[in-house]
């Protein structure tokens, strides 16, 4: 893994079994995740958002695929191992404000706690994160006595402490009023000068424009990612290309003749 990747996945596949049979929620995703960036995942409910997610914090295993964060792959781990590595390298910040925070620790104890799991406690340093994030006088606050957007600075604070490799993070600006998802992309922004790279589930516009890149994911496979704000499709390792559903549906035969002339492909419906 290059220096200036946080993270990385390749031919990730999850299949749920369930009663009535297999979910093949993702269908061998490739991504690279730099350090110091947002990636903003995006797709439609049900496309494997959160699946990936999951898989990526350590939280889920893959059926099949690899899975690197910060330099370690997770995917051959024992389960003890699996959550002391979830908990040095990942920070993970649910949607619900509430579910992110334990409701007898105050503010500055939640970081406390984090950071020691992750072995660098150093009460100088969450001071100046909590002033960074506005929280500067909430620090002896507990959960109840904070706002949503409070709660979530707080999460993100706790997500960051003690320099995990990657935050990821599942819609966490969905339960917010506007005011407060703006400070918390604020905040987002801010901490990623630090290094760190986060990866982001949203259907919120604002956070995806806040975001470096987009992965777009549809039906459990990655349909396009922008690079230098240029919407790309993506090939897979087996030379698939997802079509968005509006080109789709231009070939209802599900057949397609490809031409190569000038240097530019055409794809035709035969
Ligand atoms: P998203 O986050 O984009 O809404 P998910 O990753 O939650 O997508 O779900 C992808 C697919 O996997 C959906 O069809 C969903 O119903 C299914 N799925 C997710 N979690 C489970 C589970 N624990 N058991 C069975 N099916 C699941």
């Amino acid at each position: 893994m290059q220096s200036d990747t946080a993270a990385l996945c390749s031919g990730l596949v999850k299949i749920y079994w369930t009663g009535t049979g297999e979910v093949h929620a993702l269908k061998g995703i490739d991504a690279s995740f730099p350090r110091g960036s947002i990636t903003a995942v995006v797709g439609p409910s049900g496309s494997g958002k959160s699946s990936l997610l999951r898989i990526m914090a350590g939280l889920d295993r893959p059926t099949a695929g690899r899975v690197q964060v910060g330099g370690v792959d997770l995917a051959g781990l024992s389960a003890s191992r699996l959550r002391r590595m979830r908990r040095k390298l990942v920070g993970y910040v649910f949607q619900r404000p509430s579910e992110n925070l334990i409701p007898y620790l105050n503010v500055m104890e939640h970081l406390q706690v984090a950071a020691e799991l992750r072995g660098r406690w150093r009460p100088k340093e969450a001071g100046e994160l909590l002033d960074l994030l506005g929280l500067g006088k909430r620090r002896n606050h507990l959960p109840q006595q904070l706002s949503g957007g409070e709660q979530q600075r707080a999460a993100f604070a706790q997500a960051i402490i003690g320099k995990p490799s990657i935050v990821v993070a599942d819609e966490p600006t969905a339960e917010l009023d506007s005011h407060s998802g703006e400070a918390l992309l604020e905040t987002i922004a801010t901490l990623t000068r630090s290094g760190i790279s986060f990866i982001v589930s949203t259907h919120d516009p604002s956070m995806v424009a806040a975001a470096d890149r987009t992965m777009l994911i549809r039906h459990g496979a990655l349909e396009a990612e922008t690079h230098q704000s240029r919407l790309l499709s993506v090939i897979d390792q087996s030379g698939r290309i997802q079509l968005p559903p509006d080109i789709l549906a231009l070939f209802p035969d599900r057949r397609a003749a490809i031409n190569v002339e000038d240097g530019e492909v055409r794809i035709t419906p035969p």
